[in-house]
């Protein structure tokens, strides 16, 4: 087992070059040669605590990982940074499972994978004899940024650079970031959306000249993003966990398909998922749910993926993206793995904006179901959801669960469910209390967030607690165009 990219099949590196580089130099993305089975039978999964599963789950996929290596990193990326020993507990509203992916250090279901990334990374420098400093280039639709802050401030040998869009992410996303401290992190504001900041990171990637005159100072770049493979392989895990959890709990029984809605934007989430079938966990459809940006809903009915249309700021922004970066990596496995179709597919979305698949795409359609859910939908599945069992769900899983009320309406499907709950409600309070009365239209954000503790009957996350005391340390705004100067000044070229 090795990684190659999705553009060029001759590349063969070990998973620690793959997660040390992040992308390949042609642009295309890290994919595992074949996939691994669960070495261990569901029923005897059922028994292990997440940790466990982690390692059951990854070690395969990060083969030149020592043992000791990659228990290290689990031991101590999932420990008292997360306020649950369960890390990912399931919660059952009307009959649907919540998969809570927000109990880590920034309340958003990256902290899953960005708690242990930063170790996987650092263990992978040392494995590889690397002596460059690592600099971390990140775009964020809001919560990546933080969560990978958190997970590498002050980490040795390491800096990161976080571009957020200017004006896309909500309040609270943005003092989150405004406030990390950390010698090694620096926050950059972008005049523009996000696929704009993921578009320019990504061609700096691939910036030869800039490479080299890093690498003449010590430095190589990498990935935070779910473009990074030591981003995808962690969250698999938990879609495995979910399973065992229902099988011991006697929700299903051992052998029973579940279907699993995950609210999606960069298409990382989605496709852990679709991984974890690759592994054997038996999923029966993967449902993909969109806002109003919904380009992944229409390329599921149509075959076709087009992104020329207006790129709407929602309430759930960190589903705001156009260009879905992880579907590549389907893609690419659909087409028999035939890099130069892929090649030719992506080249046509930078080009003119939009490919379409042919024969193909029927095997995605066996195994997806693109559903969306505009905002009106949204603020009544909030609403509705709280008025009748008491449970808050924030702006993005209300997005996935009005989409999966769509299905279940259209299908009458009865699989028993899985939602991927990506965000505590408290970080986009002020659109969760408007969904539930509009009468706290008018109210401020830190009050709000008061109200919603109340109603909610859940205590205020710390993450939340200390942005309204910590000083905002990072103003700096710039042009698309002069995100290559913010990061030449961070590395004083
Ligand atoms: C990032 C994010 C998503 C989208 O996940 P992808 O892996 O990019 O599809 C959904 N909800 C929240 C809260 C997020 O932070």
């Amino acid at each position: 087992m090795f990684y190659t990219s999705t553009r060029d099949n001759s590349i063969k590196l070990t998973a620690s070059q793959a997660i040390l580089k992040g992308l390949s130099d042609d642009g295309g993305l890290f994919v595992p040669s074949e996939f691994p089975k669960l070495s261990k039978s569901l029923k005897e999964i059922s028994e292990l605590d997440y940790k466990e599963t982690a390692y059951i789950v990854m070690k395969d996929f990060l083969n030149d990982f020592t043992e000791d290596e990659l228990k290290s990193c689990i031991e101590k990326a999932y420990d008292s940074k997360f306020d649950t020993e369960e890390i990912a507990p399931l919660t059952e509203a009307e009959g649907v499972y919540y998969l809570e992916l927000f109990h880590g250090k920034t309340i958003a279901f990256k902290d899953m994978a960005l708690s242990i990334l930063p170790h996987l990374m650092t263990t992978a420098a040392k494995k590889n004899n690397s002596d460059k400093e690592i600099v971390i280039l990140t775009a964020t639709s809001g919560d990546t940024g933080k969560a990978a802050m958190a997970g590498f401030a002050d980490v040795p040998g390491t800096r990161i650079i976080v571009f957020y869009p200017k004006g896309g992410v909500s309040k609270v996303q943005e003092l989150q970031m405004l406030t990390r401290r950390g010698k090694n992190v620096k926050v950059v504001g972008v005049k523009g959306n996000f696929d704009d900041c993921q578009s320019k990171v990504k061609e700096l990637f691939s910036d030869v000249s800039l490479k080299e005159e890093m690498a003449k100072k010590g430095f190589a770049f990498s990935s935070a993003n779910s473009i990074n493979i030591g981003r995808l392989v962690p969250q698999i895990v938990y879609y495995v966990y979910a399973y065992a959890k229902l099988l011991k709990e006697e929700r299903i029984k051992d052998g029973d398909k579940i279907n699993v809605c995950v609210p999606t934007g960069n298409f990382g989430n989605i496709l852990a998922a679709f991984y974890a079938k690759q592994m054997g966990l038996p999923i029966n459809k993967l449902i993909c749910a969109s806002n109003d940006n919904k380009v992944l809903f229409d390329f599921f009915k149509s075959g076709t993926y087009d992104k020329n249309r207006e790129f709407i700021l929602t309430d759930s922004p960190s589903m705001d993206i156009l260009i879905s970066s992880n579907l590549e990596r389907l893609i690419y496995l659909c087409e028999g793995l035939d890099d130069k179709k892929n090649k030719a597919l992506m080249d046509s979305l930078k080009t003119t904006g939009k490919y379409s698949l042919n024969s193909e795409f029927s095997k995605i359609k066996d195994e997806f179901v693109g559903e969306y859910a505009s905002w009106d939908d949204c603020k009544k599945k909030i609403h509705d959801l709280y008025e009748d069992t008491g449970y808050v769900i924030d702006t993005h899983t209300a997005v996935a669960a009005a989409s999966y009320d769509k299905y279940v309406k259209e299908t009458n499907d009865k699989t028993v469910t899985v939602i991927a709950s990506t965000a505590s409600p408290f970080k986009f309070s002020r659109s969760v209390m408007k969904a539930i009365d509009s009468k706290y239209e008018n109210e401020e954000d830190f009050k709000l967030i008061d109200i919603l503790s109340k109603a909610a009957n859940v205590e205020i996350p710390e993450a939340v607690k200390e942005i309204q005391t910590l000083p905002v340390i990072h103003d700096t705004v710039v042009e698309v165009k002069d995100m290559i100067t913010a990061v030449k000044e961070s590395m004083n070229l």
